[in-house]
């Protein structure tokens, strides 16, 4: 059955077709300007078994077995929140609270959620997942990346992931989050674990490996150990993906670019030669020693609503935008750094505090979002995308920011079906 959504005053499609700039191209320009997000005003949408089959004016439609009229909302892609840690038990509200009256953040907390997720039933963590995934769809969310790494055991892992994969094929293996306590002196010893036993008990319910890179932090990994992670992942047919440069200019963007990953998350302090290594990661025939060779860099996926959480500086977007290093928003919802599991809040921060144009924070936490899975079905309304996306009680994709905190989305259709 076909189904016209009609009467919609601004259509954002990200679509070359309506002078978008669909995909990251290997060129690096991630975000090609004013005309990137492919509007079309007075726009209607077809959707035909579950995918978008066709997009332009709505004068112009062609006929369909049944007609909905948005009444002049705008309509974006569903928003593709790459980067979340939805399966997970306990609450650290009073952790943020002591943060929030002066007490900086060390990310030693996370023991406190390692210790509640191994005690928690698999019932208790798929209802949390469940909760959150269904507390983004509400929010414009269609596609959402969720990790493990609050297990840090065999079995905890590979039973977060095998929840996690109920919710989302796009899930990452990052038993590499921190060193547990029971492992403080035996750092060798861990890292034999995350690379042997857990990662093969965990292959099978992931689609990437994950590291948090990051030598400033004690529990974190170096630069050697985190190659270790990302090539054992990479050999056993993962793809690679990092969190890196969170709170130092440390090796994680660098070590993301060696190894061809899709995306190193944070990027909050940068050097100049990481912000060429990422640009430089675009260009034809680069991709990484262990990466792809099909034009696919690594995009730099900024979290900003840690940033707001932690009370940290936020990353220098405009620095990487203007390198032409292709820019991911997501949320990074999760217990500790930061729990807010909104796209639209993240894009109001991306504008105010990160001083992203509306469009190039909407584009980036749609098609940027794509862009650092690797998807190309998802973050765009072209022909033959899915049929993803989210309508807006508003005229235009602007209000997104312009209304920070406001409950604009008003409906989101999945797969061609009105979700909720
Ligand atoms: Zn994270």
């Amino acid at each position: 059955m076909s189904v016209l959504l009609t009467n919609i005053g601004e259509l954002v499609t990200n679509d070359p077709e309506h002078g978008g700039s669909r995909q990251a191209r290997p060129t690096g320009a991630g975000f090609r300007g004013a005309d990137g997000l492919g509007i079309v005003p007075g726009a209607a949408v077809v959707v035909d078994d579950g995918r978008i089959a066709w997009t332009g004016p709505a004068a112009s439609a062609p006929a369909a077995d049944v007609a909905v009229d948005l009444g002049g909302r705008c309509v974006i892609p569903g928003f593709v929140d790459s980067h979340s840690h939805t399966v997970f038990a306990g609450d650290r509200s009073a952790e943020f609270a002591a943060r929030m009256t002066g007490e900086p953040y060390t990310g030693g907390g996370i023991a406190t959620t390692v210790a509640a997720t191994r005690a928690a039933g698999d019932d208790a963590l798929r209802a949390r997942g469940q909760a959150l995934v269904r507390e983004m769809l509400a929010q414009g969310t269609t596609t959402v990346e969720i990790k493990s790494g609050y297990g840090q055991d065999i079995a905890t892992e590979a039973r977060t992931l095998r929840i996690a994969r109920e919710l989302t094929p796009e899930t990452t293996y990052l038993g590499a989050h921190t060193v547990p306590a029971e492992y403080a002196d035996d750092r060798p010893g861990y890292l034999a674990l995350v690379t042997g036993p857990m990662l093969a008990a965990c292959t099978p319910h992931a689609r990437w490996v994950d590291v948090f890179c990051e030598p400033a932090a004690p529990t974190a990994f170096d630069e050697d150990e985190s190659r270790a992670v990302l090539l054992a992942g990479i050999r056993a047919g993962l793809g690679a993906r990092v969190h890196g440069n969170q709170l130092s200019a440390g090796p994680g963007v660098r070590l993301a670019v060696e190894v061809g990953a899709a995306s190193v998350d944070h990027c909050t302090h940068l050097t100049d030669a990481d912000v060429d290594a990422l640009a430089g990661s675009w260009s034809a025939g680069s991709g990484g020693s262990q990466g792809s060779d099909d034009g696919h860099g690594t995009v730099a996926t900024l979290l900003p609503a840690v940033e707001f959480s932690t009370r940290s500086p936020y990353p220098d977007a405009r620095r990487l935008l203007a390198a032409g290093v292709p820019v991911a928003l997501a949320t990074d919802c999760n217990p500790g750094s930061g729990y807010s599991s909104s796209m639209p809040f993240v894009v109001a921060l991306a504008v105010r505090e990160m001083r992203m144009s509306p469009a190039e924070a909407l584009w980036s936490a749609t098609a940027g979002g794509a862009a650092a899975l690797r998807r190309d079905d998802v973050g765009h309304l072209g022909v033959g995308a899915r049929a993803d996306l989210t309508v807006l009680d508003a005229p235009g994709h602007t209000y997104l920011a312009y209304r920070p905190g406001v409950p604009l989305v008003s409906e989101v259709w999945k797969d061609g079906a009105r979700a909720g």
